[in-house]
């Protein structure tokens, strides 16, 4: 899957969603979300975030590792 990191709190640009073919990208309170579930991995959404940040699930600078596990959470959860 791929995976929005801190870049988009409280920014929100959503320039993703308008790329996305199976419509996967969720907005949250602060940010967006990608459901890993649903997510094809066809990395269409990454070049078009303004501020870069959406990373394949193995290329997630270390800082926001965190994002990819806490992400999963919420969608296993509803
Ligand atoms: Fe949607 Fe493709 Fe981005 Fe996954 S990688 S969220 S399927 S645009």
């Amino acid at each position: 899957t791929y995976v929005i990191a801190q870049p988009c709190v409280d920014l929100k640009d959503k320039a993703c969603v308008d790329e996305c073919p199976v419509d996967c990208i969720y907005e949250g309170p602060r940010k967006m979300y990608i459901n890993p579930d649903e997510c094809v991995d066809c990395g269409a959404c990454e070049p078009v975030c303004p501020v870069e940040a959406i990373y394949y699930e193995d290329a997630v600078p270390s800082e926001w590792a965190g994002y990819l596990t806490a992400d999963r959470e919420i969608f296993a959860s509803l």
